[in-house]
Parts: C-alpha cells; sequence; structure tokens
C-alpha cells in the first residue's frame, strides 16, 4: 500500500490499505480455539463426560500414562464380607464392634462390615470418639473399650500383637485376593474378616481402549499386595505398573513421580476415597460417579456415570478436539499468509476480502463441528490411535494442507475470474477524463470508463465558459483509433448537454470526433482523446496521457 502510495495511487493505496485491514482481522485466529474448545467439551458432555474447562480439554489431549486407584474405581466398591475367622471363635461379637466403629466411615470396607452385621441381625452398639486414618483403618470407643479396625499395621502400629493364626489368615486370603482386615478390642486382636468387590464388568474393554490409544495403564492401590495382584492379573496390567501397601500422601507422591519427573502427561482416576490427593497431584483428575464430593472437587474430568470406558472417550474427543484446534489455526494462519500479502500489493479487492474473512471463519466453525462426529469418524478414531510422532506428523499436515488449498483457490479464482484476473481496484481508478476548449469560450468533458479494452462507456458535457452545463439540441461522434479506423458511437441524451455512448474499444489511443449544434445554432467541431489500457492488471494505471490533458 505505501508503495502504491509512493507512486502516486493515493485512491489504489487506500484500497488496499483498507483491503488488509479487512482480510487481517483476526476472526478466524480468535474462534480457532474456543470454538472447538466449546464443540469438544460439548460433545463430551452428551456422552456424560463433564470437563471443567477448555485447559483441562487441552491437556487431556497430551496425556500419555493413565493411573487407576483401585477400589472403587477399577472395582465396584460394593465390598462384601467373605470370611470372618475370630481367635476366640466369636464371629459374632467381632462382626458386632466392628460394624459399631464402621458406621461412621465412608469407605467401602467399611460399607461391607456394616452390611455384614446387618445380614446376620446383629445389635450394633453405638460408638464415641470416631477417628479414621486415610488409608489405614478407623478407631472409635465402643461399650467401654477402644476399638481398631483396619490394615494390619494399624493394630501393630498401636502396640497391639497379631497372633501367628491371624498372619496365617491375612496370608492366605492375600493369595486369594481378598483384602484381610484386622479387628482389635481392649488392646487385643479380635481376628479377621475377607472382605472383597469384583472388577467393574467393562473394566477389561476400557483398558484395552487405551491401549490402542497408546496409554500405558497403571494401578496405585492402598490395599495390600494380594488383592492387587488379583486385580491386575484379571486386567492384564503390567506387573511394574502395579504398587500396593501405598497411603494417600505416598499415592500422590507416586502420581507426581510417575508424571513431573517422569516427563509424562499423567490422568489418575479415582473414586475420591483417599485418593483426592493423588487425583490433584496428576496433570489430569478423572474422578468417577458415585464417588465422593472431594473426588469431584479436585478432578479436571468428572464421569457422571460410573463406566469407565467415559476415559478412552476422553481422550479420544480431547485428541480430536486438539488436531482440530491445529486445523482451525492451519485455517486462520494460511489464509492471512496468502491473502495479506494479496491485498497489500492491491491484488485483493476490499469486497473480496470481506468474503475471504467470512469464509474463513465460517471454515474454522464448520471445521469444529465435525467434533460432534468424532464417535462415528473413522479418519478421527484412527489419528487419535496414532502415535505420538505419527501424531505430528499428521498434524502439520493438517496445519499446512489449508494454507496450500486456499492458495490455491485465491490463484484459481484470480485466473478464472470473469474479469479475466482483473481486480475492481483498476477500476478504482477510472474514469478517464479529458477535454476539449469550446471557441469563444466553454469546453468539452469527455469521460470515459473504465477506459480498458472492451466495453467502455462514454460522457460527453459541454460547459459554457461560466461553467454552466451548454444547452446542445444534436450530436454525432466518431472514435478513430491510431491506424485511422473509425468508429461511429450513436448516442443517448442524459441531460441539455450531456451525452452517452457505449463503445466496444481496443487498447491504444483513441482520438473522439465530436461534432454538435448547439441550441444556439452553432456548430462546434471538437477533438479529445483517450488512451485505453489493455486488460492487464500490471498495466501502470498512470501513464502518460492515460488521464488526458
Ligand atoms: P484403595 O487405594 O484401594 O482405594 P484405600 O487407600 O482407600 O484403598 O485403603 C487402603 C486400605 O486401608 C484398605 O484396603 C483397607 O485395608 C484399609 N482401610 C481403609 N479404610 C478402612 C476402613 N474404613 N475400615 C477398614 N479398613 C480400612
Ligand atoms: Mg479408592
Amino acid at each position: 500500500a505505501v508503495w502504491l502510495l509512493v507512486r502516486g495511487d493515493p485512491a489504489q493505496a487506500v484500497l488496499a490499505a483498507t483491503a488488509v485491514v479487512i482480510v487481517a482481522c483476526p476472526c478466524a485466529l480468535g474462534l480457532a480455539t474456543p470454538v472447538a474448545l466449546m464443540v469438544g467439551t460439548g460433545r463430551a458432555a452428551a456422552n456424560g463426560i463433564l470437563i471443567r474447562s477448555g485447559e483441562v480439554l487441552e491437556r487431556c489431549g497430551r496425556i500419555d500414562m493413565v493411573i487407576f486407584d483401585k477400589t472403587g474405581t477399577l472395582t465396584t466398591g460394593r465390598m462384601r464380607v467373605h470370611e470372618v475367622i475370630a481367635v476366640d471363635g466369636d464371629r459374632a461379637g467381632l462382626l458386632r464392634l466392628a460394624a459399631a466403629v464402621e458406621r461412621a466411615s465412608e469407605h467401602p470396607v467399611g460399607a461391607a462390615l456394616v452390611q455384614a452385621a446387618r445380614e446376620r441381625e446383629l445389635a450394633v452398639p453405638p460408638a464415641v470418639d470416631f477417628s479414621a486414618r486415610a488409608g489405614m483403618g478407623v478407631s472409635a470407643r465402643v461399650e467401654g473399650q477402644e476399638v481398631l479396625v483396619g490394615r494390619p499395621e494399624l493394630v501393630s502400629q498401636s502396640g497391639i500383637d497379631i497372633p501367628a493364626a491371624v498372619h496365617v489368615a491375612l496370608a492366605r486370603f492375600g493369595a486369594e485376593g481378598w483384602t484381610g482386615v484386622v479387628v482389635a478390642a481392649g488392646g487385643r486382636v479380635l481376628g479377621v474378616a475377607a472382605v472383597g468387590d469384583t472388577v467393574r464388568p467393562e473394566a477389561a474393554a476400557a483398558l484395552t481402549e487405551m491401549r490402542e490409544l497408546g496409554i500405558e495403564v497403571a494401578m496405585l492401590t492402598g490395599d495390600a499386595a494380594g488383592p492387587a495382584a488379583a486385580v491386575a492379573g484379571r486386567l492384564g496390567i503390567d506387573r511394574s505398573r502395579v504398587l500396593s501397601g501405598l497411603l494417600p500422601g505416598e499415592k500422590a507422591a507416586e502420581v507426581a513421580r510417575l508424571g513431573g519427573a517422569g516427563g509424562r502427561c499423567v490422568a489418575m482416576v479415582g473414586d475420591g476415597v483417599n485418593d483426592a490427593p493423588s487425583l490433584a497431584a496428576a496433570d489430569l483428575g478423572v474422578a468417577i460417579g458415585g464417588g465422593s464430593d472431594a473426588a469431584v472437587d479436585s478432578a479436571g474430568i468428572t464421569l457422571l456415570s460410573a463406566d469407565l470406558r467415559g476415559v478412552p472417550a476422553a481422550l479420544r474427543v480431547a485428541r480430536a478436539t486438539h488436531a482440530v484446534i491445529v486445523q482451525n489455526l492451519g485455517w486462520a494462519f494460511g489464509y492471512n499468509t496468502v491473502a495479506i500479502p494479496l491485498a497489500a500489493s492491491g491484488l485483493l479487492d476490499p469486497v473480496a476480502a470481506g468474503a475471504a474473512m467470512g469464509f474463513s471463519s465460517v471454515a474454522v466453525v464448520a471445521n469444529s463441528l465435525r467434533l460432534l462426529r468424532v464417535d462415528r469418524s473413522r479418519g478421527m478414531r484412527r489419528r487419535a490411535r496414532l502415535s505420538g510422532a505419527a501424531r505430528r506428523r499428521a498434524l502439520l499436515v493438517a496445519w499446512v494442507a489449508p494454507a496450500l488449498l486456499l492458495g490455491s483457490a485465491v490463484g484459481a479464482a484470480e485466473v478464472l475470474s470473469p474479469a479475466g484476473g482483473q481486480p475492481l481496484l483498476t477500476r478504482a481508478v477510472t474514469p478517464t477524463v479529458a477535454s476539449a476548449a469550446i471557441p469563444g469560450g466553454g469546453r468539452l468533458a469527455s469521460y470515459l470508463d473504465p477506459a480498458t479494452a472492451g466495453w467502455n462507456q462514454l460522457h460527453l458535457t459541454f460547459f459554457d465558459a461560466g461553467g454552466a452545463e451548454l444547452a446542445v439540441a444534436a450530436i454525432s461522434v466518431v472514435a478513430e483509433d491510431e491506424a485511422g479506423r473509425r468508429l461511429p458511437l450513436p448516442t443517448r441524451r442524459f441531460g441539455d448537454g450531456h451525452f452517452v455512448a457505449d463503445a466496444e474499444l481496443t487498447a491504444g489511443a483513441w482520438h473522439l470526433r465530436v461534432d454538435a449544434t448547439t441550441a444556439g445554432a452553432r456548430h462546434l467541431s471538437l477533438r479529445t482523446r483517450h488512451d485505453v489500457a489493455v486488460r492487464d492488471r500490471n498495466q501502470n494505471p498512470s501513464a502518460p496521457g492515460r488521464n488526458g490533458p
């Protein structure tokens, strides 16, 4: 635009600058990310996956490892008591005291013991001074004695000896995949209960889907090694990726270690009972439905239904959204890369610039809407499964392709447009003006529009010495080119002294011979000259003579 100005074409410079301002409007750029995130989170919500924010969805697209909590997450969390071993044979007494303490607990193990006491119709006494040690167990005062229920460590750390028979039972339960819960009262171990739940029916399918996405799966649990190994074995989780016997703080530290230090982007999936800290420690926390409120608070994603397949579904939507964002940026940038230089050099009409700008925004929105079909689109599924490097390559193509496409579309439009590549801009400097003096005062003004080869419109206006329109009774016009070819131009009247003629002219100089009879019956014979440009946008519009004397 500056170059056009320096060259002495202020009108063209202004138009070029206008076109630049219009095409450079960053609408598409501004829409590229938020629209994709909006459609992506909307799509996820329709599947019962609540994504806290667009930022979470973006982070989600980078996840390459998913860590699961065991109890209540990979398993149903509906625990049952399978066996009770009492040191002195009083199983009912053991269950009665255990249930009394656990009534105040929200842990699945507690629910199992309370349920067992209810099924056996035991009268459960009240408890006072309840306290829970996260990931260890619970304690309270029942009928005047201190009762402990939980991991063997909880009991031994209180200085109570665990009898050999209970150790044997614990070992057997572990081998069978049960969780052994030790009950002690009044400084004496009463016995041990075997509790357990089952693996969620859809867990295996969810893990398979996740492995197909190239995501590694790990399991952390506060439970003992036996039950942890049983669940891992059933789901095919690699033994080196299973850690058991962790306290909640240790779980969180382990999540942070696998993520931050391991250089990976990890998601932690939990139900929130004793794992809210690890949900918060992960790059992405996923709380599963039916879990505790603490989980929902510390999670970026909440699965409304407790269906674990929501986890790979969320990751797939996130990856697809990420790809669409990259594509959108490609459209927005690519379009600007092509259009701004065109506009700056005066080759893009402001109207076309406006249309292209609208189109780029529509393209970005339409591309984002593809996310609505993410589950049905085979291409998107395939891309989500690509490994890191292949995915980056695919994204690069997605980035470059729109720019190339836009570039060729603009090029094709320039060549194929009906004006033969002639932009409106060249017309903007027309009409060209020439004039001839009337002997004795006054002049004839002659306008030729657009003064390029092809169809032109000629305006002839007579003025008197005072500058007022001079009435003319009759007129005849003949155009003559350099080769002497004569072309009569029939005129139509436009005003008292104003006539219009259509002229099909070739490029080159044209002389107009105008013979007129004024209203005062004076005969005038006048000549003007116009230079007709070839239909080439590169023709210098300010060529000498073009604009007449
Ligand atoms: P997970 O990681 O499998 O969800 P938690 O960290 O919640 O396990 O608990 C770890 C272990 O602590 C349980 O397996 C259980 O042995 C013991 N525990 C936790 N809470 C209780 C409770 N309320 N009553 C008895 N034992 C409990
Ligand atoms: Mg749990």
